[in-house]
């Protein structure tokens, strides 16, 4: 339903707090009295500049005006930027309030732009999914979920499924007749793999978005008392784990997300790896150890013996780092990166080398989780086993089944609890 709208609601749109402006946006069946009051044409895709008096003070807002259908959500919407002071903002919800509007749910905006036709449920979700990165690389591994490349991909999914589904209706009326199902299901079969190829592609190069999607982890690793935890401190410049003479004194893994200029790096120091140890809880620090580095992005293996060599399990991706320099100089043949946890030499060096890695793309592509879980489910009743006199009807049906979960990604769905369920994980005012 494309109009004036449903009932009038309004929500706060930019970051609360303090800032130079603040945005709240409404949208619906707005009060004709309140463009009278604003002095607003109602049908004038325009801004105004309005002193807005709240009883006890006014401020001077712009206000812009999208008139239904032209609008982000396709009902009648305004926009007041207000200065940006929560304390202006709660006196404009209560003047909206007193005006008949009520404060919108999360995503209630993008549920209506939605229902209205005026964007699909995928980008609903992008919209929302760029608004939840936290990184750079998450909004480039979520560009072509966002700008729509991987719904062509989809959709080009599908329309081969249909193609499929008319060979296979032509067949059923002589399902019966044995040579027809053998001649026939095996070419069937062949464009059924080809499709079943294109999904697998998909679901390996598209990843489900998460908070932490694609945040590279790095581990410290090494014999106990090599300066893993003087280190993992100096490179976050804090004292956040315990430096000791004593050996074995790490037993949990102690994490710190160390900023880069913009990007972000998980940072662990663990648990000495030492095999003579008859200590349980040291040996049970030492399977977190192993079990963090072999999940971890990249490595760095500290030692203070420059003839040390990386065990085998941890060398390709290891950077070998020779702390304690200022003690001892590495000698030239040494091959790693030579610092000093005590003066800081080198530890500069060394945050270069994890600002790299951390702006390295990985080349991975996210999605939303809702997408990726469809597209899983598609390919596992594509997968199914047809075969027999049956096969015609089981392999029609198994393609109707898995093109109503591909239909889903785009909102082919009625379920106004499963509606909800997605756009209540929006921001508030999107
Ligand atoms: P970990 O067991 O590998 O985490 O090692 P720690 O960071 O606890 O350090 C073990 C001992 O080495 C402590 O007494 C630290 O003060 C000392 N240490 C660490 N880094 C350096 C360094 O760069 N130079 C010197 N001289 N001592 C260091």
């Amino acid at each position: 339903m494309v109009g004036k709208g449903l009932d009038p609601i309004f929500a706060q749109g930019s970051a609360p707090g303090q800032s130079a402006i603040a945005v709240v946006r409404l949208s619906g069946k707005l009060p004709d009295s309140l463009y009278d009051e604003l002095k607003i044409y109602e049908d004038e895709r325009s801004f105004f500049l309005r002193e807005i008096n709240f009883g006890d003070f006014a401020d001077s807002c712009l206000v812009l005006n999208f008139p239904a259908p032209g609008s982000y959500t396709g009902e009648s919407m305004l926009e007041i930027h207000s200065h940006g002071n929560q304390l202006i903002v709660a006196e404009i919800f209560r003047w909206l309030e007193e005006r008949g509007l009520r404060e919108a749910e999360p995503g209630e905006f993008s549920k209506r732009a939605f229902l209205n036709n005026k964007i699909s449920l995928v980008q609903a979700e992008g919209v929302s999914l760029g608004i939840e990165a936290e990184t750079k690389d998450q909004l480039v591994a979520l560009d072509s979920f966002r700008s729509g490349v991987l719904s062509k991909k989809i959709e080009n999914v599908m329309s081969q499924l249909n193609g499929v589904l008319v060979e296979l209706e032509a067949q059923l009326d002589f399902s019966d007749e044995e040579d027809v199902i053998d001649t026939k299901s095996g070419a069937i079969q062949d464009s059924l793999s080809c499709v079943l190829v294109e999904l697998a592609d998909l679901l390996k190069n598209y990843g489900p978005f998460e908070k932490n999607s694609l945040k590279k982890r790095v581990v410290l690793v090494g014999r106990p008392n090599v300066g893993k935890s003087s280190i993992f401190n100096s490179l976050l410049n804090e004292d956040v784990a315990i430096v000791s003479q004593e050996a074995g004194t790490t037993r949990d893994i102690v994490r710190k997300v160390l900023p880069l200029s913009g990007f972000e790096v998980e940072v662990e120091d663990t648990a000495g790896l030492r095999p003579e140890t008859n200590d349980a809880i040291e040996k049970s620090g030492m399977v977190l150890t192993v079990k963090a580095a072999e999940s971890a992005d990249f490595l760095i293996y500290v030692t203070d013996d420059p003839e040390e060599i990386v065990p085998k399990e941890f060398r390709d991706r290891s950077f070998l780092v020779f702390n304690k320099c200022d003690l001892n100089p590495a000698p030239s043949s040494f091959s790693g990166l030579s610092v000093s946890a005590k003066t800081g030499e080198g530890i500069g060096v060394l945050l270069e080398k994890l600002k790299s890695l951390a702006t390295s793309s990985s080349g991975q592509k996210l999605i939303s989780e809702r997408t990726h879980k469809k597209l899983e489910k598609a390919m596992k009743i594509l997968s199914k086993e047809a075969g027999g006199a049956d096969f015609f009807e089981m392999t029609a049906q198994n393609i109707r089944d898995a093109n109503q979960e591909l239909n889903e990604i785009y909102g082919e769905l009625d379920n106004e609890k499963i509606l909800d369920q997605i756009f209540n994980n929006f921001c508030i005012g999107k």
